[in-house]
């Protein structure tokens, strides 16, 4: 059985279930809506890795995420 139609089986299943208790308690929502919004997962700013970066590499391979030409003395390697 493939992954979809498990999933498939397990809400019709659920389905199911919920129809038969629908019936002694109709008032009940069947859905329940999610509450935590979703989060962005990184900065655009470390998402962006293109020409416009420092590019800098350190001794252990990373690169400066700063921009081209920047100003401050030190590279960044976040
Ligand atoms: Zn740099």
């Amino acid at each position: 059985m493939s992954k979809m139609d498990n999933l498939r089986a397990m809400r019709e299943a659920r389905y199911a279930e919920a129809q038969k208790r629908s019936a002694a308690a109709p008032a009940k929502p069947a859905v329940r809506a999610p509450v935590a919004p979703p989060t962005p997962k990184k900065a655009p700013e470390q998402a962006a890795a293109g020409d416009d970066l420092c590019g800098h590499r350190n001794i252990s391979g990373r690169t400066c995420t700063r921009e081209k030409g920047h100003a401050a003395k030190s590279h960044r390697y976040s």
